[in-house]
């Protein structure tokens, strides 16, 4: 819909850079992820245009190489434990780095939430909410769960934010996943902690 002042360049330049980086597949799920955001932003009262951007580019460096991770880790000398992990990790918390680089991105909030966009964290702005929740939740996603993560997300977006929290480590741990540091103190923050500010 937008892409105002936080991209350089037009709308249309924009889908065009994100599309020639990922495969049809992706680009029909960041798509979705757009609209799902911007539902997100009018019932919370964000940003629209920041909304907007940081959908559009939050999986942009989903297909670079590992070596291309690796440099960018060791050249700009990222935390070491960076190197013990996988595209899954890397395309959002370094991906943040190719986007500010080759995008000409400088929105602060706009990165934090492309980077904070797989793991999450104990703190989380309402944009930040907004993309962790929408990227689960987009139309195009087809898991156990989706449903009621669209329900909830309607009503509530920091419960959204648990709900998922949860359901996010119950498959890592199911499936015998290493479990990213950061992604844990997600979970003590929005599902074991909210718990217990709720008297639950
Ligand atoms: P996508 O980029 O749109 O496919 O979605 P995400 O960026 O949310 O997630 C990418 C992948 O990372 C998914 O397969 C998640 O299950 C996985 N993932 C999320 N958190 C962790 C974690 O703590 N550890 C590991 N190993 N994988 C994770
Ligand atoms: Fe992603
Ligand atoms: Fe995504």
């Amino acid at each position: 819909m937008y892409t105002g002042k936080y991209y350089p360049g037009s709308r249309q330049e924009l889908l065009q850079k994100v599309a020639q980086q990922v495969s049809s597949k992706r680009f029909k799920h960041i798509c979705g992820v757009e609209k799902a955001a911007l539902k997100l932003a009018q019932l919370n009262n964000c940003d629209l245009q920041k909304a907007s951007v940081a959908a559009l580019v939050h999986d942009y460096a989903k297909e670079r190489s590992d070596q291309e991770f690796i440099e960018i880790i060791k050249a700009k000398q990222l935390d070491p434990d960076l190197l013990n992990w996988n595209n899954n990790i890397w395309h959002g918390v370094v991906g943040a780095t190719i986007i500010s680089e080759e995008l000409g991105i400088t929105d602060a909030e706009i990165l934090s939430a492309v980077q904070k966009h797989t793991v999450g964290s104990a703190n989380m702005s309402t944009l930040e909410q907004i993309l962790y929740v929408a990227d689960y939740i987009e139309e195009n996603r087809d898991f156990p769960g989706v449903a009621k993560a669209r329900k909830i997300a309607e009503t509530n977006l920091a419960q959204a934010v648990v709900f998922e929290t949860k359901q996010t480590m119950l498959h890592l741990v199911t499936t015998d996943k290493t479990i990213y540091p950061a992604a844990i103190l997600t979970y003590n923050a929005w599902v074991a902690r909210k718990k217990v500010y709720d008297g639950k």
